[in-house]
């Protein structure tokens, strides 16, 4: 299973680009063609299931987050080669566009060189200078490390301030999220299915059972409420294992999905279980040669350095 974030092509230009989940394209299209020639395209519902094909490869696509440029870019070539596909939205930044996450604001601030910033953490004052990469580095850093394992409202305190500061400078854009009409639309498709990706994206292991619930439960209903349905997997957010707990499971199987998805680099196999599903993700700077070598050798390097590490 194979996981995407974003598309982008020149003749697309976004303020929020991050060439590591942007993928142009052009490799996409290569990478696609290349998958053609030995694989079946399956989805997540088939790739659970074992089948008797006799094609020994099978490969599922699935994007995340939720970024208009899947419509835009990806969409057309997923039709056009009938490949299904699977994506997994962020429900908040659908419904507001003026809800800027913490990734795209730090995108922001590492497409920018120019400007001054006056933060506060923990009782001290840093005068950034986004010209200095050093400075500008420190702050994309503090956001992160504050989102993923600090406590979510000092977080947001944090990313409060940033946007007021760099507004100073700038009129700060809207997110570059799909809407929801858009959202409908690409549902009609009959290559789309949309999944839930939670409201927000956060670390659901630092959230309580009542908060990862309501994480959880508040996007499914959001895409029912805009009549997508049925809701039958769901992918967590940053997908690795220090991004959710065993509550997040009891979480997961209570609500009666038939599979979640992570980013823990294997392949799928009859005894995967569905709510550990891991994924290939795609990283927008390989070119078709990496792209090959991650989608055969990838899973394998993983499995012995596991071994390895024991
Ligand atoms: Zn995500």
């Amino acid at each position: 299973m194979l996981c995407y974030h974003r598309f982008s092509h020149a003749g697309h230009p976004d303020p929020f680009h991050n060439p590591v989940t942007a993928t142009p394209v052009k490799e996409l299209e290569k990478q696609l063609l290349w998958l053609k020639s030995f694989c079946l395209f399956r989805t997540l519902d088939e790739i659970a299931t074992p089948s008797s094909s006799g094609k020994s490869w099978e490969v599922a696509i699935t994007i995340d987050d939720g970024y208009q440029d899947v419509i835009d870019l990806g969409l057309p070539l997923f039709e056009k080669h009938k490949i299904p596909v699977s994506w997994f939205v962020t429900t908040d930044p659908v419904i507001n566009p003026d809800y800027l996450p913490w990734w795209d604001l730090s995108s922001l601030l590492a497409n920018r060189n120019t400007g001054k910033l006056r933060v506060n953490i923990d009782e001290r004052t840093k005068l950034i200078d986004l010209s200095n990469n050093a400075d500008s580095r420190w702050l994309r850093n503090t956001l992160r490390e504050l989102f993923l394992f600090g406590s979510p409202n000092k977080a947001n305190k944090f990313k409060q301030q940033v946007i007021r500061e760099l507004s100073k400078h700038t009129a700060l854009p809207r997110n570059s999220f799909v809407r929801p009409d858009n959202l409908k639309k690409a549902a009609a498709s009959d290559v789309m299915d949309i999944g839930p990706h939670t409201c927000t994206h956060p670390n659901l292991a630092r959230l309580s059972h009542e908060e990862q619930t309501q994480e959880i439960l508040s996007s499914i209903n959001a895409l029912k409420a805009m009549g997508i349905e049925p809701i039958n997997w769901f992918s967590y957010p940053f997908g690795k294992d220090w991004a959710r707990s065993e509550t997040t499971l009891e979480i997961v199987r209570s609500l009666g999905l038939k599979g979640c998805a992570t980013t823990g680099t294997g392949y799928v196999y009859p005894d995967t279980p569905s709510y550990l599903v891991p994924r290939i993700s795609v990283d927008g700077r390989w070119d078709i040669r990496a792209f090959k070598a991650r989608v055969v050798f990838g899973p394998l390097t993983d499995t012995l350095k596991s071994f390895l590490s024991r």
